[in-house]
């Protein structure tokens, strides 16, 4: 006999609400306490496998159409394209945002600080940031210090996926951008070309893999230093001759390649935003290592950047 999901079953699902959320089953809510010591009579509620599938596959796909038309697309979880991510959902609730993350794990490089160890340094003013997302860190003076990386990475990213307006797409790469012609021949950058990360990487060997699209007015690409995957977009530029070529990461000057970062944060070609150590490969800026006020303070600016465009990008892109 089929399997039929009643209605019975579908209510009983767990609810949830999108910000600081209880989880309830029909309506009672079980404590962790209420559980200590029952673990012999212990029992999940019941569930069939096709239920767990079609919570991931129907969400998954109310998204996807959701997101096939986005105000904003932001290529890259790294610090710097999770830092944007923020101050854009918060200061816009209205724009859908949608995020391309290459890996399965968001974050990038922001795990840890420099030679993998724990902690990670940020210089003044950055620490402004912190203080918004509400990050402890330890005064040094001209700089402070998070006990670890990753409790920044990790704070900064659910941050921004409790936002209702924001969808992550991990697991999934850019690999190349959509692009209008404008009335005076230029060309403007006017969504990205996706495809599931393990797809992308086996176009070599596998053929007939065509990708899928999503359609934005404004692209934010922080897709980091030149790598396997990094600095994608801006590479992509150069192949379509929108940049003659890539200026190329310099040697590290920590001083300088900060300031360097955060100032010319900025859309490089219409319709792409370019931030954080991606830059350095637009401008032949220095590399700065393990300090990452800069990562942070180019998202704050990418989305300052980015809103200041935005209506006339839209009324761009609605045209055509
Ligand atoms: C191994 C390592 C090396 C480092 N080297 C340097 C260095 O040389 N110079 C320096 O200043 N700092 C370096 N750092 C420090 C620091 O990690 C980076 O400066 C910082 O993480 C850059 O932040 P970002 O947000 O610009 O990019 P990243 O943290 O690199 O994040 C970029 C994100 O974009 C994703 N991505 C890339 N391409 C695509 C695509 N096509 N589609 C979708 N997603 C994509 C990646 O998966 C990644 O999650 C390094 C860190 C590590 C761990």
């Amino acid at each position: 006999m089929m399997y039929q999901e009643s209605a019975d079953v579908a209510t009983s699902l767990p609810t949830k609400s999108p910000l600081n959320s209880t989880v309830t089953l029909n309506g009672k809510n079980k404590t962790v306490e209420e559980m200590h010591g029952q673990w012999d009579s212990f029992k999940f509620a019941p569930i069939r496998e096709s239920q767990v599938s079609r919570a991931m596959t129907r969400r998954y796909f109310k998204d996807l159409d959701t997101y096939a038309e986005s105000d904003i697309v932001i290529v890259g979880a790294g610090s710097c394209g999770l830092s944007t991510a923020y101050m854009l959902a918060k200061a816009r609730p209205d724009l859908k945002i949608a995020i391309i993350e290459a890996s399965v794990s968001p974050g990038g490089g922001a795990w840890l600080g420099g030679q993998l160890f724990s902690a990670m340094v940020m210089r003044k003013p950055a620490d402004a940031f912190l203080r918004e997302l509400g990050v402890p860190y330890e005064e040094e003076g001209n700089y402070v210090v998070v006990k670890h990386a990753a409790l920044f990475t990790s704070t900064v990213l659910s941050k921004v996926l409790q936002f209702p307006n924001v969808k992550l797409f991990n697991a999934t790469a850019v690999e190349d951008l959509i692009t209008r012609q404008n009335a005076d021949g230029s060309l403007r950058i006017a969504g990205v070309v996706t495809n599931w990360t393990l797809v992308t990487m086996h176009h070599d060997d596998q053929s007939c893999m065509d990708p899928n699209t999503i359609n934005a007015p404004i692209v934010i690409s922080t897709t980091g230093h030149d790598g396997p995957f990094g600095a994608f977009c801006v590479k992509r530029l150069v192949s379509m001759q929108q940049l003659e070529k890539l200026g190329g990461m310099r040697g590290l000057d920590m001083n300088v390649a900060e300031d360097a970062i955060v100032k010319r944060t900025r859309e490089v070609v219409p319709g792409l935003i370019v931030g954080g150590m991606e830059l350095s490969e637009v401008d032949g800026a220095n590399r700065m290592g393990p300090t990452f006020g800069a990562m942070a303070l180019s998202g704050v600016k990418a989305a300052e950047e980015a809103l200041k465009i935005f209506d006339e990008r839209k009324a761009q892109n609605d045209r055509d």
